[in-house]
């Protein structure tokens, strides 16, 4: 048991992402404990309000079959797991089929940001303090990889953390299409569904912060960072890249849906009313990710795209395989060209 337990805390304290970090964590406890249900929720908090996503989750149908399920918000949380998160007390709920159902809080510098929920028979006293234990370590190594990951002004996910993170993704939707492509049906729907990479960038930003200072667009950067996460899917990646620069990864889909959905972003932020500012506009740029590409190369292509966007007018989107086909700017110089020399 105790080498056991060793070696689960050096898998534990292996990752370096909070998303397998979550995986890891799960695993472990499943390990130590006989369970039918283990699941994280987070609060993703959207401008001050409670929104919970179901992050990670794992389902036991038999003894040997399981499930895990996809990240997904949840329209109505049970009324434990709210208080379990605004108690940031343990819940026990003894259901008549001798379940229990637990909910145990996580907290980020004493702030709740989220519970573990398990169900499973009646636990031993032992159990349930490797579990508490557990869920400590996770608490513990969840704040470490949180500052790395997150940008102090905005919470958005940082610069550093972006290959290792569109890595992931690209990985993802290769294990995905090799499961559909086996599919026919299937096949034809996601021929068109690609993931897509947008930089955003704050129009004349410079100029809010000489009229009002700098603190004051900190401000301005901290309320458009919160209507971006409320405006976009909690499966789309947001990343602070630089000051006023942000960057946008979109699951799979169609071009049509993403023009939609960041020309609506453009209107919506258009519309939206900001502390001192009568308004702010954006320009977008965007690129296609395609399965084998750099992230270099994709980022450069999106930023082109926006140079574009900025020397014709800015509050637009635009499209760097459109401009190319229109033949309004060059396609980009292969980097093999240019290391020959
Ligand atoms: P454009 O429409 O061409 O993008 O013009 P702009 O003024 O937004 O762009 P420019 O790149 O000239 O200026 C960006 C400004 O962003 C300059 C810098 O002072 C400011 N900035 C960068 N980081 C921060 C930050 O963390 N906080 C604040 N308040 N300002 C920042
Ligand atoms: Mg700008
Ligand atoms: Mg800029």
């Amino acid at each position: 048991m105790q080498v056991n337990l060793l070696n689960s805390i050096i898998k534990i304290t292996k990752n370096r992402d909070i998303d397998s970090l979550e995986y890891t964590i799960i695993s472990t406890i499943q390990e130590f404990i006989t369970c039918s249900e283990i699941t994280i929720y987070k609060d993703l908090a959207i401008e001050g309000e409670l929104r919970v996503e179901r992050s990670a989750s794992l389902l036991f149908k038999g003894a040997k079959e399981f499930t895990w399920l996809d990240k997904s918000i949840i329209d109505s949380p049970s009324d434990e797991l709210i208080s379990c998160m605004r108690s940031t007390c343990i819940i026990t709920v003894k259901a008549d089929d001798n379940k229990e159902h637990r909910w145990l809080p996580i907290c980020l510098q004493d702030r709740p940001v989220g519970a573990i929920a398990i169900t499973s028979g009646e636990l031993k006293s032992e159990e349930q303090v490797l579990l508490n234990a557990f869920c400590r370590i996770f608490e513990n190594y969840l704040a470490i990889l949180h500052e790395n990951e997150t940008d102090k002004l905005t919470g958005l996910l940082n610069r550093q953390t972006f290959d290792k993170k569109l890595r992931l993704l690209l990985e993802k939707q290769v294990v995905k299409q090799h499961k559909t492509n086996k599919n026919d049906e299937n096949r034809n729907r996601q021929a068109d569904a690609t993931s897509w990479l947008a930089i955003v960038d704050i129009d004349h930003f410079k100029m809010i912060n000489d009229q009002y200072g700098h603190v004051c667009g900190d401000e301005v950067l901290l309320v458009l960072a919160q209507k971006m996460k409320s405006f976009f899917r909690s499966t789309d990646l947001i990343f602070r890249f630089g000051g006023e620069e942000f960057v946008l990864v979109f699951e799979p889909t169609d071009l049509a849906s993403i023009q939609a959905k960041l020309t609506g972003f453009l209107a919506f932020i258009r519309e939206t009313k900001f502390p001192f500012i009568s308004q702010l506009t954006l320009s977008i740029g965007l690129s296609r990710i395609s399965l084998y590409d750099f992230p270099i190369s994709v980022i450069e292509n999106a930023d082109r795209a926006l140079y574009y966007a900025k020397q014709n007018g800015r509050d637009q989107l635009c499209f760097y395989d459109e401009l190319i086909s229109k033949h309004l700017i060059e396609p980009q110089q292969l980097q093999s060209d240019i290391d020959l020399f």
